[in-house]
């Protein structure tokens, strides 16, 4: 069953295959001050509308990407490297509980 997700202004929308099984709280030093919870798809499993913006930082791999006009948080993809997956914040998907899914802590303080 497919679901759906927006940003707050409804700028940028989602569309996921199904609810996460689990989400990634990561402790890194960009998510750890967005709040991200993090969902994982195959990259060609997401659909994304809507102009983002990506923001790369050190030597990063990723784009992480925000929507301009409401500043949150949408998704991430590799900018070149095939990571065979890439991530959504969960916090946007309709009907998004962190209670009712298990939450993976990921230690990832280095980065
Ligand atoms: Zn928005």
């Amino acid at each position: 069953m497919g679901l759906r997700g927006s940003c707050h202004c409804g700028g940028v929308t989602l569309a996921v295959p199904h609810a996460p099984a689990w989400v990634g709280s990561c402790n890194c030093s960009l998510c750890r001050k967005l709040g991200w919870l993090v969902a994982y798809y195959p990259d060609d499993a997401v659909k994304v509308t809507g102009e983002t913006i990506a923001y790369v930082w050190g030597d990063r791999l990723i784009g992480i990407h925000h929507c301009p006009i409401c500043g949150c948080g949408t998704h991430w993809k590799t900018l070149g490297e095939d990571f065979g997956r890439m991530g959504l914040n969960a916090r946007l998907l309709d009907g998004f509980d962190p209670a009712k899914v298990e939450v993976r802590l990921l230690d990832n303080a280095g980065d």
